[in-house]
C-alpha cells in the first residue's frame, strides 16, 4: 500500500466545468507548497449559489476525472457528493483529517474566497484545521495581503500568499463561450472539451435536441466524427470570422442523412433533405454547406469551405497528409481548401475513379480567385 501523504492540498468548487485555471492552481500548489497530493473536490451543492443549468453532479465529477487523467499528484474526491446535502468546508476538512490523521491540510483558495472566509460556516475551525493558501488571480485587484493579515490577527490563521500563477479563466466564461458557439480550446483540457461537446453540455435546448437526435440516427463512429467536425468547424469559424452557430448546425447535420434510403442521390444531398424536412432548418446558407460538404463548388462561401475542410481534418481523420492540411488550415483557409481539393482529385485520378465535376469547378474557380486577390 502506498504511503499516506503528509501534505495534502484541497481544492473545492462546483467545477461546472473544471477548467485550465483550476488545473494550474492544483499543479502550482503541488510545486510551490511541496504537496504530495491535491484533492479536487466537487461540491455537492455550493452553499452560496444555486448551480447553473447544464451539467449534472455526475457530469461535473466525470469532467474533473478526465481533467486529472495522467496528472501526477492530482486526484478527484467525491466525499462532498457522497455526503449529500450542502457542502461545507469544515465537514470536508474533518472528514479528510479523519482519513489522513497525520497529514497537514492546505486549503487552496482564490482571492475572493480569502476575503469571504470569515463568513464561512465555522470559519475559525476551518482556519485551525488547515493552512490557507491563497492563489491570486492575475487580474485580482489586490487586497490579499490585508485580508491575510486580518485572518492572522483575528483567527490566528496560517495564511500563505503563494506565487502561483493561474490563468484567469472562469467556469461561467467557459459556459458562455459554448452558448455563443465559440471554441473552448485553451480554456478546458482537451478531454473535458470532448466530453462537453459529446454530451451537448451548456448549449440551448434547440442544439441539444438536434444533437441527441443525430446521435440516435448515427453509428457511434459516425457520431464521433460528427462531433469532431463540429469542434473543428467552431475553431475555424472563430479563426476566420464565420458565424459559429451556423457552422455548428451545418457540422452537426452534415452527415445526418448517411443511413437514409433515398436511392441515387449522394449522402450530402440526403443530409440536406433531412436537415430541411426533419430538422426544419430553413437557413439556406447552412443547407448549402451541408449539400456541398464532400465536393464544394464554384462560388463556395466561407461557411461552405469551413464545413468542407472541417470534415476532412477533424481529429479522428487519419490519412497520410492530414497533419500538413491541419497546419495549413490554421494559416490560410483558401490554400488549405485548394490543397484538399487537389489531393482528393489526384487520389481519384490515380484510382481511376469518376472525377467530380463540382470539385474540379471549385478548384479552378479558387485558383482564379486567389490570382485576382493574392493574400500574400
Ligand atoms: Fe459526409
Ligand atoms: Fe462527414
Amino acid at each position: 500500500m502506498a504511503v499516506s501523504p503528509r501534505r495534502i492540498g484541497i481544492l473545492g468548487g462546483s467545477f461546472n466545468p473544471i477548467h485550465l485555471g483550476h488545473l494550474a492552481m492544483a499543479q502550482g500548489a503541488l510545486q510551490s507548497l511541496l504537496l504530495e497530493r491535491v484533492l479536487i473536490i466537487p461540491a455537492n451543492e455550493p452553499p452560496h449559489k444555486q448551480l447553473e443549468e447544464g451539467a449534472s453532479t455526475l457530469q461535473r465529477v466525470e469532467m474533473a476525472r478526465r481533467a486529472v487523467m495522467g496528472e501526477q499528484g492530482l486526484s478527484v474526491s467525491t466525499i462532498e457528493i457522497m455526503r449529500s446535502g450542502k457542502s461545507f468546508t469544515i465537514d470536508t476538512l474533518n472528514e479528510i483529517s479523519g482519513l489522513y490523521p497525520n497529514a497537514q491540510l492546505f486549503l487552496l483558495v482564490g482571492s475572493d474566497m480569502l476575503k469571504d472566509l470569515p463568513a464561512w460556516k465555522n470559519a475559525k475551525a476551518v482556519m485551525q484545521k488547515a493552512v490557507i493558501a491563497c492563489i491570486c488571480r492575475s487580474s485580482a485587484g489586490g487586497g490579499e495581503l490585508e485580508a491575510a493579515n486580518m485572518l492572522k490577527a483575528e483567527y490566528g490563521a496560517d495564511v500563505r500568499i503563494t506565487d502561483i500563477i493561474a490563468p484567469d479563466i472562469s467556469s461561467s466564461a467557459v459556459r458562455a463561450a459554448i452558448a455563443k458557439a465559440l471554441p473552448v480550446k485553451g480554456l478546458v483540457p482537451p478531454l473535458v472539451e470532448n466530453y462537453i461537446y459529446k454530451n451537448a453540455l451548456y448549449v440551448t435546448e434547440y442544439f441539444k435536441s438536434i444533437q441527441e437526435s443525430c446521435r440516435r440516427g448515427l453509428s457511434s463512429g459516425r457520431y464521433l466524427h460528427t462531433i469532431g467536425v463540429m469542434k473543428t468547424a467552431l475553431e475555424l469559424a472563430a479563426l476566420y470570422g464565420a458565424d459559429g452557430n451556423k457552422a455548428k448546425l451545418a457540422a452537426l447535420l452534415h452527415d445526418c442523412g448517411r443511413s437514409l434510403d433515398k436511392g441515387a442521390i449522394s449522402h450530402a444531398e440526403k443530409s440536406e433533405l433531412l436537415a430541411r424536412e426533419k430538422y426544419q432548418v430553413a437557413d439556406e446558407e447552412v443547407l448549402k454547406a451541408i449539400r456541398l460538404h464532400t465536393t464544394l463548388d464554384e462560388g463556395a462561401s466561407l461557411l461552405d469551405k469551413i464545413i468542407y475542410l472541417a470534415d476532412m481534418i477533424e481529429p479522428n481523420r487519419k490519412f497520410q497528409w492530414v497533419e500538413e492540411l491541419r497546419a495549413l488550415a490554421m494559416l490560410n483557409l483558401d490554400k488549405a481548401v485548394m490543397e484538399g481539393l487537389r489531393r482528393t482529385i489526384g487520389y481519384v485520378k490515380t484510382r481511376h475513379l469518376e472525377l467530380n465535376i463540382k470539385s474540379q469547378r471549385a478548384l479552378i474557380w479558387l485558383e482564379a480567385e486567389l490570382k485576382l486577390n493574392p493574400t500574400e
